[in-house]
C-alpha cells in the first residue's frame, strides 16, 4: 500500500476518534465545572438557612419550647430551598425541580433533631407523597437491670432527664451533671436599654442593674420616678413598667441556684444511677449489629456511665460523653438511613427512579454533627452534564440560642472597653464579668410612636470586639487561672440555669 494511502486511512480514523474525544474532554471540564458551582451553591444555601435560623431565633431568647423551635427549622428548611433553587438557576430549576433529589436534611438542635424527608403524609387526606419535617426526635435510651428500667434523654451539655423505675419506684427528674465541689456568688448584672419616652417622642440609651427571675429580666431604677415608689421595672417596648417586687433581691443568684442544683442532682444519680454500666443499655438487636463499631462496649462493658467519680463529665474522653455521641449518633443514623431508604423505594412518586443512600460520613463529621446544633443537607442523582451530582454540606450554628457553652460566652472587665474569649491574654484580670456573645451583638426593640410601629436598635453592652481573640481569633491562648475559671463557671452556671429555669 502506498504511503499516501496510509496517511488517508490514518486520518479517516484518528480525525474522528480526537473529535469525539475532544468533545467529551470538553464535556467533562464542563461538568467538573457545574460540579464545583453546584457544591459552592449547596454550602452557601445551608449557610444561609442557618442564618435565618439564628436571625428567627434572635429576639427569642431563651426558646426551648418545642412549637417555636420547629416553625423556625420550617423556616431555615424553606430558605434553603429558596437559596439552592435560585443559586443554581439552571435550566428552571425550580424549588419542585430540586426537591426530588434531596433525599434527606438532618436539623440537629439541643436535646435531639428533626429529619425533612419526602415520605407519605398520613396528616394530609390524600396521604400524599411530599417531603415533610418529620416529628421530633429526641437522644434517648434505655437502661435495664434488676429493679430498675428506666429512660435516659441526652443533650449537647451535660443536662440530663431520667425518667422510669428506679429500685421499684417511678422517678421523672432533670438537671446538670457536675463534677467540681466548687461555690458560686450572686452577681451584679448590668446592660444598657433603649428607652422611648413618649412624650418627647426621643430615645435614650440608659444603664441599669438587673436580675433575672421567673424568666424574664427585672431591672432596677435608684432614681424611679413611679408614683407608688416601684424600683423595679420590666422593659416592654422601650418602655419602663414598674413593678412590685415582694422580696427585694438585689443580686442575681441563677448561677448559686445553678450549683446548688447541679450538686443535688449529680448526687441523687450517684445514688441511684451511679451502678448503672455500658451493658444495661436495650438496644434493638438490629440496631445493636448495624452499630456494634459505635457502640462502645466489650471491654468496656463494665464502665459506669453516670458514676461522678468514674466520669468527667465535662472531659470528652470521659464514658458518659462517648457514650452519649454514641447514643446521638447510633440515633441519628438509623433513622436518617430508614427515611433515605424509604424514599429509595417510592422515589418515582417524585419523579426520579435514583437510588439513595447515606453517605458514609467521617468521624470528623460526625463529631460535628454530634458536638453542635447543625444542618445537613443532602443532595443525590441531580443531573449535572453527563453525570450526576451527589453530595452533602453540614454547616454548624455557631451563634445560637438555645444551648450555651465557653466558645457563646465572652468578657469584659474594668480595664478596657473591648469583650474577650476567656483565655485571651489581653483580658485583664480586673473584675471579669461575662455575657453570652449574643448579647454583645445588635438587638433589636419595636417601638410604638405616634406613626406606628418600629424596629429600633440598640447594643446592650457597647464594648467592642477584642481584634486579637474575637475578629481575628487567633492567638496564643493563656492558661485558666482561678480568677478566669471563677468567672467562666460563673457565667456558664447562670447561663444555663436561665435555659432550664
Ligand atoms: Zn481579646
Amino acid at each position: 500500500m502506498k504511503l499516501q494511502n496510509l496517511a488517508i486511512i490514518f486520518a479517516i480514523i484518528v480525525i474522528p476518534i480526537s473529535l469525539v474525544l475532544q468533545y467529551y474532554i470538553g464535556t467533562q471540564i464542563d461538568t467538573i465545572k457545574l460540579q464545583t458551582t453546584y457544591d459552592e451553591k449547596l454550602t452557601t444555601a445551608v449557610s444561609d438557612a442557618i442564618k435565618a435560623y439564628q436571625i428567627n431565633t434572635a429576639n427569642n431568647p431563651y426558646a426551648l419550647i418545642s412549637n417555636s423551635q420547629k416553625r423556625d427549622v420550617e423556616a431555615a428548611i424553606e430558605m434553603f430551598m429558596t437559596s439552592f433553587a435560585t443559586g443554581l438557576g439552571v435550566g428552571g430549576y425550580g424549588e419542585t425541580q430540586i426537591k426530588p433529589y434531596i433525599p434527606a436534611i438532618l436539623f440537629t438542635l439541643y436535646d435531639g433533631y428533626y429529619i425533612y424527608a419526602p415520605t407519605f403524609n398520613y396528616d394530609d387526606e390524600s396521604q400524599k407523597f411530599e417531603h415533610i419535617l418529620k416529628p421530633y426526635t429526641t437522644y434517648t435510651s434505655r437502661y435495664k437491670k434488676a429493679g430498675t428500667d428506666i429512660l435516659v434523654s441526652y443533650t449537647l451539655d451535660n443536662y440530663i432527664t431520667v425518667t422510669g423505675i428506679i429500685s421499684g419506684t417511678y422517678e421523672n427528674r432533670s438537671g446538670y451533671l457536675i463534677n467540681q465541689n466548687i461555690s458560686l456568688e450572686p452577681e451584679t448584672l448590668r446592660e444598657k436599654l433603649l428607652i422611648y419616652n413618649p412624650l418627647t417622642g426621643s430615645t435614650s440609651l440608659e444603664e441599669y442593674e438587673y436580675i433575672y427571675q421567673g424568666g424574664e429580666k427585672r431591672y432596677y431604677d435608684p432614681l424611679s420616678t413611679d408614683s407608688s415608689n416601684r424600683k423595679w421595672f420590666l422593659y416592654r417596648n422601650g418602655i419602663k413598667n414598674y413593678v412590685f417586687i415582694t422580696e427585694e433581691q438585689q443580686e442575681d443568684i441563677n448561677a448559686v441556684t445553678y450549683i446548688e442544683e447541679a450538686k443535688e442532682f449529680t448526687a441523687w444519680v450517684d445514688a441511684n444511677l451511679g451502678d448503672i454500666t455500658l451493658n444495661d443499655l436495650v438496644l434493638e438487636d438490629g440496631i445493636k449489629q448495624r452499630n456494634e463499631n459505635h457502640i462502645y462496649m466489650g471491654e468496656n462493658g463494665n464502665n459506669k456511665i453516670f458514676d461522678s467519680q468514674e466520669n468527667n463529665f465535662e472531659s470528652e474522653d470521659s464514658t458518659f460523653n462517648i457514650h452519649k455521641r454514641d447514643i446521638m449518633r447510633i440515633s441519628i443514623k438509623e433513622n436518617l438511613s430508614s427515611a433515605i431508604t424509604n424514599y429509595s423505594e417510592h422515589s418515582e412518586a417524585l419523579g426520579t427512579n435514583v437510588e439513595f443512600r447515606l453517605p458514609t460520613l467521617e468521624e470528623a463529621e460526625w463529631d460535628q454533627i454530634t458536638k453542635n446544633i447543625c444542618m445537613a443537607v443532602f443532595v443525590q442523582g441531580m443531573p449535572v452534564g453527563i453525570k450526576t451530582y451527589n453530595n452533602y454540606a453540614i454547616i454548624n450554628n455557631t451563634r445560637n440560642k438555645n444551648y450555651v457553652d465557653q466558645e457563646g460566652l465572652c468578657f469584659i472587665n474594668s480595664s478596657d472597653g473591648n469583650y474577650h474569649r476567656i483565655d485571651c491574654p489581653y483580658l485583664e484580670e480586673n473584675n471579669i464579668q461575662g455575657y453570652r456573645q449574643t448579647d454583645f451583638e445588635r438587638s433589636a426593640v419595636e417601638i410604638t410612636t405616634d406613626e406606628g410601629r418600629e424596629n429600633m436598635y440598640y447594643y446592650k453592652h457597647t464594648n467592642l470586639p477584642c481584634y486579637y481573640c474575637i475578629v481575628d481569633r487567633n492567638y496564643d491562648r493563656v492558661e485558666l487561672t482561678l480568677e478566669r475559671l471563677q468567672a467562666l463557671r460563673q457565667t456558664l452556671g447562670r447561663e444555663r440555669q436561665l435555659l432550664h429555669y
